[in-house]
């Protein structure tokens, strides 16, 4: 399989869990409740670009993109953009 499908079909799966987690703003963050129960705390940096989650994965990437970063992150951009 090509490196490009593979990537996209990753993200649409990353996009439909996004889908699922409820957003709310607090204190300056963004509080995440994804499906599973858990509520993960979202932090955007001042380059509107970036953030930081407090989940496992986006504690070893703590300046994410809006193109990659987990479900939560994305949710929170997906929340800012309005969708
Ligand atoms: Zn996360």
């Amino acid at each position: 399989m090509p490196a490009i499908p593979e990537r996209r079909i990753m993200l649409s799966r990353i996009d439909q869990k996004a889908r699922l987690c409820m957003v709310k703003e607090q204190d300056g963050a963004y509080m995440v409740s994804s499906p599973s129960g858990h509520t993960y705390r979202v932090i955007t940096h001042d380059d509107g670009a970036t953030a930081t989650c407090d989940c496992v994965w986006g504690q070893y990437h703590p300046m994410a993109s809006t193109e990659s970063g987990c479900a939560h992150m994305r949710a929170v951009w997906s929340y800012l953009r309005g969708a």
